[in-house]
């Protein structure tokens, strides 16, 4: 059984303000994570994937027809917590190094992490990726995870209406434009690659 205080945020729900409102992060963390955790645990219970760990879930029930439910409970459990773990108060800015060399420059990056998440249509996520010795921008539909095609997630942006809606109504670009900005926790990133 999964609980939200094994997903807690980095910093208080307010630190992200102007950029995302206290009011979003409670809905967002604090409602739409919660739900995804308690959907994933009333679905899971009495069967075999009741005690396996959460990215075991997500890659067993990815080749499972019978469980595209658990599947996309587990995958957005995951997903949420790795983009609140892609925040940070006084975040964004230059990239580090090895994603602007990776991508021909912070600019380049930017304007290509941008266009993949505004280019996304409907529900879902934009990431940069380790993929067979590259980095990548590429983007999944509703809950569809890295974690699924074997690929290693190094920054996710969540680009499902919920996550900007409060703040932002329809101009999508303008959070994306606040999260390269203002919110990407770097110092997170750099973790990841070192993985
Ligand atoms: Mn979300």
């Amino acid at each position: 059984m999964f609980s939200l205080n094994q997903f807690p945020l980095q910093f208080a729900e307010n630190e992200l303000v102007p950029y995302m409102s206290e009011q979003t992060l409670k809905c967002h963390h604090g409602r739409h994570l919660a739900t995804y955790i308690k959907n994933l645990n009333d679905l899971i219970t009495a069967t075999k994937y009741a005690d396996m760990p959460l990215i075991e879930i997500i890659k067993k029930s990815a080749n499972d027809d019978s469980a595209k439910k658990i599947f996309n409970n587990a995958a957005q459990v995951f997903n949420h917590d790795f983009f609140f773990r892609c925040l940070a108060p006084r975040g964004g800015g230059a990239p580090i190094a090895e994603i602007a060399n990776a991508f021909d420059g912070a600019d380049n990056f930017k304007s290509e992490f941008k266009s993949a998440a505004i280019g996304l249509f409907g529900s879902g996520w934009t990431w940069v990726i380790y993929d067979k010795g590259t980095f990548k921008i590429t983007t999944t539909a509703n809950a569809d995870t890295p974690i699924a095609h074997g690929m290693t997630p190094i920054l996710a942006l969540d680009v499902w209406e919920h996550a900007y809606y409060l703040d932002y109504q329809n101009r999508r670009a303008d959070f994306i434009d606040a999260f390269l900005n203002n919110m990407v926790n770097w110092d997170f990133v750099k973790e990841n690659i070192q993985k």
